[in-house]
């Protein structure tokens, strides 16, 4: 059954009646870690153990592999039509619209962001890609190459097998699905490892496949450490394919993992600091204003894409400042469960101590602090940080190169729009670029020249199922969502007929 809470009192309420699945889902069954270890799932809300969480190690991994291998190898899923597959997997997303609430609510109480968020963003565009996915799964051609007449050459695509996927805690369910969608659809068997921070939803999405109807084995999930369950996971020599979301330093990892066991496909969907470049012709700074806010503070700035370098034309820096720190003052941090709240709780401890470092970073190298750069709602127990936003701000600052993670804008000044690239260039990352301007020869010109691989023009995080998700240098290698993820987890075979 589902309602709508519609007041901070009445989702405490529910909170406190709500069930969590804490245990791995191998084999289509509920299980402890084999070592019987758990590990403490906190609420970064208030700072309280939330629930007590299978610890999975090496022996649970490989359990889900071999799961997952079998499931594979007698074709439970491989071996349905993919439009009995499609048919599932629309159930799993009916299922997933069905629990809307209590997965908002489970993600928001796990994660930290607000629930309006987590029902408006999270939950839909999770139910939203499944169904995506199911869609296409039977209206994907093979090719017939254009050999000589002797012959006949088919082009065919297979599910590559057994697939790992290891994602993080930002998004917890989106980026799950961005995985579980198209590997599932292609065909192939998942084991997804989802963040310690953040594990409950994807156990509740594995409970809900199955009861859409996905036969036992082909989605397991097992919730762990990074360099327990995660490193056994990249480094098994039984899957396939390794699909990995997170920051950058631990993709490096996993090619390594890959490349020391048994050379396993690798997708990298890593880290950003990306630029958000605006041209002083362009005529509507409020809109400006409103979108550079929303790139940065939206989910408390932990997003791969977050707009967090501002490079603006020194004619327009003053009053473009001063509208992004007026809207920005209005967005205090506040109860997640409260639905008029548009800024979160930080992701743990950890995460809070990381980005306040980075303020201090910024003011020690001298930058500006314009606004904000404190925790805040200390006395709630939760890890609140004020949206913050730094002036003056050179490219050597560590906050102009790292990636921080929070609600945490870099302003930095230019006068030239070759300028401008350069600067926005000027980095190990390459997620996502923006420019604002009303020349339409500048916007291609710029679009061009910037080495990301999502461009927004007059528009930031732009999104859509039916686009490619994905950077260049080291944000990572592959992409998500649209039809180009199915090259990830498919194998291209030919088979050649001769006719002669
Ligand atoms: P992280 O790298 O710390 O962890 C990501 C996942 O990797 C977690 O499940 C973690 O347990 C696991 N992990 C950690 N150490 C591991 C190891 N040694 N071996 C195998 N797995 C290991 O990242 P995070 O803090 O969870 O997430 C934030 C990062 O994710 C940011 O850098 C962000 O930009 C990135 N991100 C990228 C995208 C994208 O699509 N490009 C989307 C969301 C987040």
């Amino acid at each position: 059954m589902s309602f709508e809470p519609d007041s901070a009192t009445s989702w405490h309420e529910r909170a406190c009646h709500l069930r969590f699945q804490t245990q791995a889902i191998v084999d289509g069954r509920a299980v402890a870690a084999a070592s019987g270890e758990t590990f403490d799932c906190v609420s970064p809300i208030d700072g309280r153990v939330l629930a007590r969480v299978a610890a999975c190690g090496d022996a649970d991994i490989d359990r889900a592999v071999l799961s997952a291998r079998a499931a594979f190898r007698k074709g439970v899923w491989a071996g349905q039509s993919p439009a009995s597959r499609k048919r599932v997997l629309m159930r799993f997303a009916e299922l997933i619209r069905a629990h809307r609430d209590e997965l908002a609510l489970t993600e928001t109480l796990d994660m930290g962001k607000p629930i309006r968020d987590s029902l408006r963003v999270d939950v839909s565009s999770t139910a939203n890609c499944i169904s995506w996915y199911a869609e296409a799964a039977d209206k994907l051609y093979g090719e017939i190459a254009p050999t000589h007449p002797g012959a006949l050459a088919l082009v065919t695509r297979e599910p590559v097998g057994v697939v790992g996927a290891i994602v993080p805690w930002n998004f917890p369910m989106v980026m799950a699905a961005w995985k579980i969608g198209p590997v599932l659809a292609a065909g192939n068997s998942l084991v997804l490892k989802p963040s310690e921070k953040s594990p409950l939803t994807a156990l509740r999405l594995a409970e809900l496949a199955l009861e859409a109807g996905l036969p036992e084995g082909v989605l397991n999930v097992v919730p762990g450490f990074g360099h327990t369950a995660g490193r056994a996971l990249a480094a098994h020599m039984d899957v396939d394919c390794i699909a990995f979301t997170g920051s950058t330093v631990t993709g490096k990892l996993v090619m390594q993992y890959a490349g020391a066991s048994n050379l396993k496909r690798v997708s990298l969907e890593c880290g950003g600091k990306s630029p958000n470049i605006v041209l002083d012709d362009f005529p509507d700074l409020d809109r400006v204003a409103a979108a550079a806010a929303s790139a940065i503070f939206f989910n408390q700035g932990e997003v791969c894409s977050a707009g967090s370098r501002l490079l603006v034309q020194e004619s327009i820096r003053e009053p473009l400042l001063e509208k992004i720190a007026a809207i920005a003052r209005e967005l205090r941090p506040g109860d997640p469960l409260d639905p008029a709240t548009q800024l979160g709780a930080i992701v743990d401890a950890a995460q809070l101590a990381r980005v306040l470092g980075y303020i201090e970073s910024g003011r020690e190298e001298g930058a500006r602090l314009r606004l904000g750069g404190a925790r805040v709602r200390e006395e709630s127990g939760g890890y609140f940080v004020e949206p913050t936003v730094f002036d003056a701000v050179s490219s050597r600052m560590k906050i102009a190169r790292e990636e921080i993670f929070g609600p945490v804008l870099s302003t930095l000044a230019f006068r030239t729009a070759e300028e401008a690239v350069g600067i926005a260039n000027d980095t190990l990352y390459g997620l996502a670029a923006a420019v604002w301007t009303r020349d339409v020869t500048t916007a291609h010109r710029v679009a061009r020249a910037l080495r990301a691989g999502m461009v927004y023009v007059n528009c930031y995080d732009a999104d859509d199922i039916t686009v490619p998700f994905g950077g260049y240098g080291q944000s990572g290698m592959g992409r998500d969502k649209s039809l180009h993820a199915f090259g990830k987890y498919t194998e291209l075979k030919t088979t050649w007929l001769d006719l002669s």
